[in-house]
């Protein structure tokens, strides 16, 4: 796990700004969510925070250090999708191991890695049945556990939940949450559901017009909307 500190970081395309000098200190094992309406900015601060999309200004830090200058392969950071994004014609066991081949770990460590992945995620029975085979849920937990099998030091994740549906999601939330204590991971979390965020998070950063309004617990936004 890492800290995250986000440091006057503005995001232009073109001539439009969608990120205005934002300012986030996020700590190691912290849960964090980005909360606010769609176009806020939320994704592309995911994105930037990842190193998919370069900032225009300011700078972006894990561990004090500047993710610019690290090889994105060295990051170690790990994302989940709304859509999952699993190989089709990958098995479930494929699928998960797939972060590990590519770093050409031994096949025995690989082995436990993923199983250990599978085990925490309730997905055992299931490792040899393909995407097309699984359940909403079950593609999502395959999406978790793949994000997470290499121990990474940062989880981001953007509306994982928002294609499930009602009571799945309300329980995915409870697994989400329960997994990153366990792991003691720094979640960054993408959400325009207010309730979400505040189930979930240790801290809430609301966002509107790619300007920073909030950062504080939950409690303190439900008091202050
Ligand atoms: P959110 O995730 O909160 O829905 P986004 O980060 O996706 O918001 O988008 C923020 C703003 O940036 C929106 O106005 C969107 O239209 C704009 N935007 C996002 N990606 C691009 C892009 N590649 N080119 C131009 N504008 C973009
Ligand atoms: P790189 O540029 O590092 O070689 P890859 O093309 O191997 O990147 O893929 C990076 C990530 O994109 C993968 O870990 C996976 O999450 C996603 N991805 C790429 N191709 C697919 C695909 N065909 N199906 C599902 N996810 C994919």
């Amino acid at each position: 796990m890492s800290s995250i500190t986000i440091q006057n970081v503005s995001k232009a395309y073109g001539d439009t700004k969608v990120l205005h000098s934002l300012n986030l200190d996020i700590h190691e094992g912290e849960f964090v969510s980005l909360l606010g309406p769609s176009g806020c900015g939320k994704s592309t601060l995911l994105f930037c925070v990842a190193g998919l999309e370069e900032i225009t200004d300011g700078q972006i830090l894990f561990d004090g250090q500047d993710i610019a200058a690290r090889n994105p392969r060295d990051r170690n950071i790990a994302l989940v999708f709304q859509d999952y994004a699993l190989y089709p014609h990958m098995s479930v066991r494929e699928n998960i191991a797939f972060p590990l081949r590519r770093q050409k770990i031994d096949a025995e460590t690989i082995h436990g890695q993923v199983n250990w992945a599978a085990d925490m995620l309730g997905l055992t029975k299931l490792l040899d049945r393909s995407p097309a085979e699984l359940s909403g849920g079950q593609r999502q937990r395959v999406a978790v556990g793949r994000a997470v099998v290499r121990n990474p030091a940062a989880l981001l994740m953007d509306e994982p939940l928002s294609n499930l549906d009602a009571s799945l999601r309300v329980h995915m939330r409870t697994e989400i949450k329960r997994l990153a204590r366990e792991l003691g991971l720094t979640v960054l979390f993408v959400t325009h559901d207010q309730e979400e965020a505040m189930v979930m998070s240790d801290r809430i950063a609301v966002l509107a017009g790619g300007h920073l309004q909030q950062f504080a617990d939950p409690m303190t936004i439900y008091r202050k909307p």
